[in-house]
């Protein structure tokens, strides 16, 4: 008889501080059949686990495939609702789940989103093997590791190697299932709350851990190891760094080298603590530096990147604050976008093209600035182009997939041409600004609204970038003291001085 492979995909990185809500439609959940025909092909975890799942010729069910972009807190009918489906696919029975997680996400009524889907599956299936894939932004938690037999993070960020982790924690599940190893999982919660522009693995404290991690999984009789540098802006117990080491307890019976292992990786990063910690500068000071670097030899525009606000960590797309410190700084000739405003936009579609006007643009979704939420910034310009805001993207990051910015508009202004876009975007395709019209290369600067997706496209037409933090902080911003942490464990470092060992 076929064996019967359970497989299923539900992501969401929660930023409790964010003011954009999560209810279901936020997922854009596909369901059974549909779930399947999306993923089948797909370069995600879920698409490895279904490639593998066909090669054993297995009987694939697949519930759902649900996938939200950061935001607030998981509304408790969305989570339950997903989880649901899972649930119902595995009382079926079944011989082996495979799950597709972000595992950084907070539901309302499950504040460990994760594990506690992972500890409902294993009520119903105490023996059946799971496999787990996770994001390296993981916040992971003693309950997600207890409750799953198999549990690997993606080694890169950008993230670039999601169906390789795919196909890493599928296989061993199907080697589990061949009696060919037995996992031992050993996990390390460090108390280290890692920044997101410090956990590129390509630079730094971050990349030597993930090499330390990927040298020892060639050692005999080790089966993964995953660094998971966590995902900050969550108030949650478990936020920040962790290590998982698997060994085949057949060669590592009492977990020895594993717990050694997970030893050696804590103290390699505890000792490079100050590696995962950014320092935000004031605006003012990136701005100066853009300045500066704007005058070096060389051609491409200088790229401002406002990770205050950004999508890809539950930003709300609308705060203005960096381009109105970049205009009352005095840059000239500046592209910016997309800036999120429905209702500018259908504002300035009703009046029309070339009709000079005042907007009061952005600063809506209500992130508060000491209780306060901003007033709309106020530009005096005119509506140059309108677009439906599908654009289609070139890459490398998701290419060949529609991204919808929803009805989009070009503003001019004296000194600077702003996308403003009816959905929240993350600038991670040129088509972006291209496909309104605005040239890149003849721009001096260029604003974006994000601190990594856009470098793999925007860098190499560009001169330099500086990363830009607004003083006023953002729901994405990179200096702790604007967010209130009361759930997570303490100490922690760099909020406590005190959280690492001597
Ligand atoms: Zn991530």
């Amino acid at each position: 008889m076929k064996p019967k492979f359970v497989i299923a995909r539900f992501q969401h990185e929660t930023n409790t501080f964010s003011p954009i809500p999560t209810p279901l439609t936020a997922f854009h959940p596909l369901w059974g059949e549909a779930a399947y025909r999306d993923q089948e092909n797909a370069r995600t975890a879920m698409g490895a686990f279904i490639h593998l799942a066909k090669e054993v010729g297995a009987e694939i069910i697949t519930p759902v495939c649900a996938f939200s972009n950061p935001s607030a807190t998981v509304q408790a009918d969305a989570y339950q609702t997903v989880c649901k489906h899972i649930l119902d696919a595995i009382k079926l029975g079944c011989d082996a789940i495979l799950l597709d997680l972000h595992g950084a996400m907070v539901a309302d009524g499950a504040v460990d989103g994760e594990g506690s889907l992972l500890e409902r599956i294993r009520q119903i299936a105490p023996n059946t093997p799971i496999a787990v894939a996770l994001d390296l932004h993981a916040n992971v938690t003693p309950k997600m590791v207890k409750n799953c037999n198999v549990m690997v993070s993606f080694k890169t960020y950008p993230h670039i190697d999601m169906y390789e982790t795919g196909l890493h924690a599928g296989q061993l599940l199907l080697d589990l299932i061949a009696q060919k190893i037995q996992p031992a999982i050993v996990y390390r919660q460090l108390p280290l709350l890692s920044h997101t522009l410090r956990s590129n693995t390509q630079q730094g404290a971050m990349k030597l851990a993930v090499e330390a991690a990927q040298a020892m999984e060639k050692r005999t009789g080790v089966l993964a190891i995953s660094i998971l540098a966590g995902f900050s802006l969550a108030d949650f117990h478990d936020t920040g760094m962790s290590v998982i080491v698997i060994t085949d307890q057949l060669q590592d019976p009492k977990a020895v080298l594993a717990n050694q292992l997970a030893d050696e990786l804590q103290t390699l990063i505890l000792h490079h603590a100050d590696g995962f910690v950014y320092a935000s500068i004031p605006t003012r000071k990136s701005l100066e530096n853009a300045t500066a670097l704007a005058k070096n030899a060389g051609h491409g525009p200088i790229l401002l990147l406002d990770h205050s606000d950004n999508v890809m960590s539950g930003g709300s797309c609308d705060t203005t604050d960096i381009l109105e410190a970049a205009l009352s700084f005095g840059l000239s000739n500046l592209a910016v976008g997309p800036i999120t405003d429905p209702q500018t936009v259908q504002q300035l579609i009703s009046i029309g093209l070339n009709q000079v006007t005042t907007i009061e643009l952005g600063n809506k979704s209500g992130w508060t600035y000491r209780g306060q939420v901003k007033p709309p910034f106020k530009l005096q310009g005119k509506m140059i182009a309108i677009s439906d805001g599908r654009v289609l993207v070139t890459g490398p990051i998701f290419t060949g997939s529609t991204l919808q910015m929803g009805a989009s508009v070009l503003f001019e202004t004296e000194h600077a041409h702003i996308v403003i876009s009816s959905e929240r975007v993350e600038p991670y395709d040129l088509g972006v600004m291209t496909s309104l019209g605005i040239q890149l290369e003849n721009k001096s600067f260029v604003l974006l609204k994000s601190r990594m997706y856009c470098r793999p496209v925007f860098l190499p037409l560009s001169k330099g970038f500086v990363e830009c933090d607004s003083d006023q902080g953002g729901p994405s911003s990179s200096n702790y003291r604007w967010f209130e942490f009361k759930q997570i464990r303490r100490p922690i470092y760099p909020l406590d001085l005190t959280a690492l060992p001597n």
